[in-house]
């Protein structure tokens, strides 16, 4: 790496009080959140200088809480990951930019002149509901919007659970018509690609190292990405892990310490949530091990069950949270993969819970806590279509 690439950026890191360590540590941290070696570190550091020049990016609202953007805000400042997204020459975002007004709409419009060059990050679901009308902006619809910004970006990453599938947006009985950013984009025949985020909100680590993997480091262009990416268009290496296998209360659930009311004595022990609604079983995500809030802590940490956010379709089949339930929601978000890495996928995550439910039912570990939820109609409909009863 010549020498003068480092100096544009460790001038503009040290102008905001972040330290030449401090960056190649957090470098390290996204070479290990994307399973690759710190020999990397290097590499992923002159990727990001790079992208200071290069790599603009947009941030679009589709209907949503502006959780993932809040997520992203939270991580204060100068955080170094803050500083990494400057880097990325974040150009426009709803909520966050400067800019306001037709300044700001230019500003985007520019951005979109750039042909295969600029990454959007999408929040949100997409509205199709009340005849297309919602989510103006500039006197443009969200549907217009999204529709312009897609087809010339070099790819999309739906970032929170309402950009991949709906989310909450379009919990039953979905009157916004909501869906995933995947999924209309098929609709309407835009094929870029899209790499989906789940949970809500979406954890900010996750955006940069995908932006640091498939832009910066060139795995869409070779190719590489689609053997990264799971049936749903998720990072493997984020979303291939239960929050089960990676949970520091798991030596509980072994030996059968178990939470089964809130305000008991097991729960001020930090005993297993399991019995009160934990969905850390079948909810795929490194959770445990990226943390939330600059990595303070995260769901289980603070004493509340994993309620499955990171699950597709998670607030239909997850609701009534706190109550247990055993199925595997298998979704459909469109679906760019191939059908038999998708038939994989679906048998071994319903064999693998199976499994797991046969295994605490045989110990006797399932009695007493929160009652289970009956499995709802479109669930069982839906898992027989994935293949995955
Ligand atoms: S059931 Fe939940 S709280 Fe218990 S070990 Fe698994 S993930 Fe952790
Ligand atoms: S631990 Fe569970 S509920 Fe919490 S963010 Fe992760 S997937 Fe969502």
């Amino acid at each position: 790496m010549a020498h003068e690439d480092h100096d544009a950026i460790y001038d503009l890191l040290a102008a905001r009080g972040v330290s030449r360590r401090d960056f190649l540590k957090y470098c390290g941290s996204i070479a290990a959140l994307l399973g690759l070696s710190q020999s990397f570190v290097p590499e992923i550091a002159r990727a990001v200088n790079q992208a200071a020049r290069l790599q603009p990016a947009v941030w679009l609202h589709g209907g949503a809480c502006t959780g993932c953007t809040e997520s992203m805000a939270q991580l204060g400042t100068p955080d170094i990951a803050t500083v990494v997204l400057d880097i990325l020459s974040l150009e426009f975002a709803d909520t966050l930019s400067m800019a306001q007004g037709e300044d700001a709409l230019a500003a985007a419009e520019a951005v979109f002149e750039r042909e295969g060059e600029y990454i959007l990050i999408y929040e949100g679901a997409v509205m199709k509901g009340f005849e297309g009308n919602a989510l103006r902006v500039g006197g443009m619809t969200g549907l217009y919007e999204l529709e312009h910004a897609a087809p010339g970006a070099a790819a999309i990453v739906a970032v929170g659970s309402c950009a991949v599938d709906g989310g909450f947006v379009m919990a039953n009985p979905n009157p916004a018509d909501a869906t995933g950013v995947q999924a209309y984009l098929e609709e309407k025949g835009i094929d870029t690609p899209v790499i989906n985020l789940p949970t809500c909100p979406m954890n900010p680590d996750w955006v940069v190292a995908v932006i640091v993997d498939v832009l910066l480091l060139g795995s869409l262009e070779t190719g590489a990405i689609l053997d990264k990416l799971d049936r749903f268009n998720r990072p493997k290496y984020i979303f291939s892990q239960t929050i089960h296998d990676n949970c520091p209360r798991r030596g509980h659930f072994e030996n059968g310490n178990f939470v089964t009311e809130f305000g008991t004595e097991e729960e001020a022990k930090g005993y297993c949530l399991y019995k009160v609604g934990c969905k850390g079983p079948q909810t795929y995500t490194n959770c445990p091990i990226v943390r939330w809030n600059r990595k303070v802590s995260w769901c289980v940490e603070s004493g509340a069950p994993c309620i499955g956010c990171g699950s597709l379709d998670w607030v239909d089949v997850g609701a009534p949270f706190l109550n247990r339930h055993r199925d595997l929601p298998l979704p459909n978000i469109g679906n760019t993969q191939p059908s038999t890495i998708a038939g994989v996928v679906a048998g071994v995550a319903a064999a693998g819970l199976a499994v797991h439910g046969i295994g605490m039912k045989a110990t006797g570990r399932t009695s007493g806590g929160a009652p289970y939820e009956e499995m709802k109609e479109r669930d069982r409909k839906r898992m027989k279509k994935g293949g995955g009863e």
